[in-house]
């Protein structure tokens, strides 16, 4: 494990004046636009070589208008980091934090409407192209996402930029904090219906290759503790990148049982993430990334 290993995932909340903590992960904080630019240099500065961005949006709506505005909260951040720092930022791509509703998608009635959302994805993705994205990753794991997304770019002339799937995002409770950090809980229901149930293994492979076969040049296993089989056989069964993310609720987890005195904190973060390493992981997405690529070789 490196710190050249190592994606560090930033919130940027358009509202906030000035970096504000999140309670239920210890050490992390949602940035303003002021700065973010001075947190990413930091990160590149350790050696990490990107990012991951989500965005608050001043104000939320129906269709999640900020999710593909030009002077978007995520766009307008990487302006911001581009003009410092040549951190590569990996946009994430989705609905959630930017609709009123909170969902991923557009609804028709209490349901997502697939198609009509797959448009929106194109009209993010070229947004955060033009920013000066170096990857999107798109999360909201609409059917045929990664082909629309790649076709909305190849039209715009980013047919270099790289997708960057979360192809095995699994429904799990260890995204629990997340919810605080970037309030996009949904208002009603949930994200069962378009993530996968930890029993099944079998989807995963499944879209894994549908969404290499549609065009992704990253797939991505989420969260990642729980489900280094899953990383094994994607390493072992499909040819393509593959990053996991250490999400929220397993850093909380981690940060609370060292708190307590119950973990030796350093030992089981660089456990964790020489595991996830093993597994099959090209790149571990981590909150850890900041404070541990110090003590990494
Ligand atoms: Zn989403």
């Amino acid at each position: 494990m490196s710190p050249k290993d190592l994606v560090y995932p930033v919130f940027v909340d358009a509202r906030a004046k000035a970096p504000q903590a999140i309670a239920s992960m210890p050490g992390i904080h949602r940035q303003s636009l002021r700065a973010v630019a001075k947190e990413a240099g930091e990160v590149a500065d350790l050696g990490i070589p990107g990012i991951i961005l989500f965005g608050i949006p001043e104000e939320k709506d129906e269709v999640g208008s900020g999710a593909f505005a030009k002077n978007g909260v995520v766009q307008e951040s990487i302006r911001r980091i581009k003009e410092v720092s040549d951190v590569a930022v990996i946009a994430d791509l989705c609905l959630c934090e930017y609709t009123s509703h909170g969902h991923c998608g557009l609804l028709k009635g209490a349901r997502i409407d697939n198609d009509r959302t797959l448009e929106v994805y194109g009209k993010i993705a070229i947004s955060q192209a033009l920013a000066g994205a170096d990857m999107v990753a798109p999360s909201g794991m609409m059917d045929g996402q990664v082909a629309a997304i790649r076709k909305a770019l190849d039209e715009a002339d980013f047919e270099e930029l790289p997708i960057l799937s979360y192809a095995v995002k699994y429904a799990s409770a260890f995204y629990g904090p997340f919810r605080e950090a970037a309030e996009g809980a949904p208002k009603f229901g949930d994200r069962r219906s378009h993530q996968m149930d930890p029993g099944s293994a079998v989807q995963a492979l499944r879209e894994a290759r549908l969404d290499l076969a549609e065009g992704a040049d990253v797939l991505m296993v989420k969260p990642a503790m729980p489900y280094l089989d899953i990383l094994a056989t994607l390493r072992r069964e499909v040819d393509g990148a593959l990053a996991a993310f250490q999400v929220s609720g397993e850093y909380a987890a981690l940060k609370a049982a060292a708190a307590n005195g119950w973990l030796d904190e350093e030992a089981a973060v660089l456990e964790s993430l020489t595991a996830i390493k093993r597994a099959g992981a090209d790149f571990v997405l981590t909150y850890f990334a900041k404070e541990y690529a110090p003590r990494l070789p």
